[in-house]
């Protein structure tokens, strides 16, 4: 079978430095917000362009504690997408936020800002922007729209790590873009650890210091709460060392996964669109395709020894836990529209030549 994804490629070729990066981290016993987990909150801002990077035990976590962070009393209401697997409606639900639903463009699947400016009011306190797939949203028109209600920015960088306007040096970074940005380092995202992690990324050192205070009981200093609200969400030095290591490999990895989709893309038949992942604006995540019934599409690639899996299939407004009654029903038409449509394919930088020749001639033959 080619697989949707195979995390032991790339630990075999990275078996000997990570032994290396973990061995250090246990040579020298620190193994909470030690001198390695300092130095990648100081990396990944580098990296990101921003001014403060906190690590955090998740990506959901860290939009949790950006939206703590950016709120402001008398608001409530968190506006995000539908189609970006739930995880900004989970979040803004444990930070004990209301979550209210933009649609999407038909094109990208990304947040509709013309779409946004009907769901805006003074009630709004965040409008999460997720960089679905891996391309990078345009952050400047939602900001345009959101400005005039005073509400935030948080993008959500878990599907984004890498993604830059403007070329890698000098050019703008997923993360550096709005308020605050989220982002998770869990293992099939682009920069992965061996677990879970995450980060907040941000230009506002008011934002920075609560986040660092919320991911660790709410201390102001030791043993002392100064914010309510908070919790236990460390990214560990060992986690911190893995993904110190990682990050300069990911921009020949989501380069690699360009080219993957590339590949798909000129392969496909006029029924399947692939979402197109064209330069470093994209990070390239997942290789999304658009076909009358995903399903049947699915099969086909199953009979072709081909892995697929669908991102998402049930939209946030129809989760049977966020159903709740009395409530009048959201209607996304684009949003809706895209169910049974979407599907991903096979995308990592260690698939093979052979295997994407054998992705592309099953799409052919669909
Ligand atoms: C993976 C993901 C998250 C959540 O990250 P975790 O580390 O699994 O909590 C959030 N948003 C998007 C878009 C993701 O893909």
């Amino acid at each position: 079978m080619v697989p949707i994804n195979d995390l032991a490629r790339a630990l075999a070729l990275q078996r000997e430095d990570l032994h290396r990066a973990i061995d250090a981290v246990l040579a020298r016993g620190r193994l909470v917000h030690g001198p390695e987990h300092a130095a990648f909150e100081r990396d990944l801002a580098a990296c990101v362009g921003v001014a403060h990077a906190v690590g955090v035990a998740s990506g959901t976590d860290a939009l949790e504690l950006a939206l703590r962070a950016v709120r402001t009393d008398g608001r409530d209401v968190v506006v995000t997408v539908a189609n970006a697997g739930g995880y900004a409606s989970v979040a803004a639900r444990r930070a004990g936020l209301r979550v209210r639903y933009c649609d999407v463009d038909p094109g990208t699947h990304l947040l509709d800002p013309a779409h946004l400016a009907g769901v805006l009011d003074a009630e709004v306190c965040a409008v999460v922007v997720t960089h679905l797939y891996g391309r990078l949203a345009d952050v400047a028109a939602v900001r345009a729209v959101v400005e005039p209600w005073g509400a935030a920015v948080i993008e959500d960088c878990a599907q984004a790590f890498g993604a830059v306007r403007g070329g890698a040096r000098g050019g703008v970074h997923a993360g550096s873009l709005g308020d605050a940005a989220a982002f998770s380092f869990y293992p099939t995202k682009n920069l992965g650890a061996l677990g879970d992690g995450g980060a907040v990324t941000t230009d506002r050192a008011d934002v920075a210091a609560r986040v660092t205070r919320l991911r660790q009981y709410g201390w102001g200093e030791k043993y002392r709460i100064v914010d309510d609200g908070g919790r236990n969400s460390r990214l560990d030095e060992i986690q911190a060392a893995v993904l110190r290591y990682r990050m300069p490999l990911v921009a020949a990895g989501n380069a690699r996964r360009r080219e993957v989709i590339a590949r798909y893309a000129a392969a496909a038949p006029a029924s399947v669109r692939v979402l197109d992942a064209v330069g470093p604006e994209h990070a390239a995540h997942l290789a999304v395709v658009e076909a009358d019934d995903a399903a049947r599409l699915a099969a086909h690639l199953r009979t072709w020894g081909i892995m697929s899996e669908v991102h998402y299939p049930v939209p946030d407004h129809h989760q049977p836990a966020f159903l709740t009654e009395g409530r009048s029903p959201v209607s996304l038409p684009v949003t809706e529209s895209l169910v049974g449509r979407v599907l991903s394919l096979p995308c990592f930088p260690e698939l093979t030549d052979a295997e994407i020749e054998r992705v592309c001639r099953a799409l052919a033959a669909y």
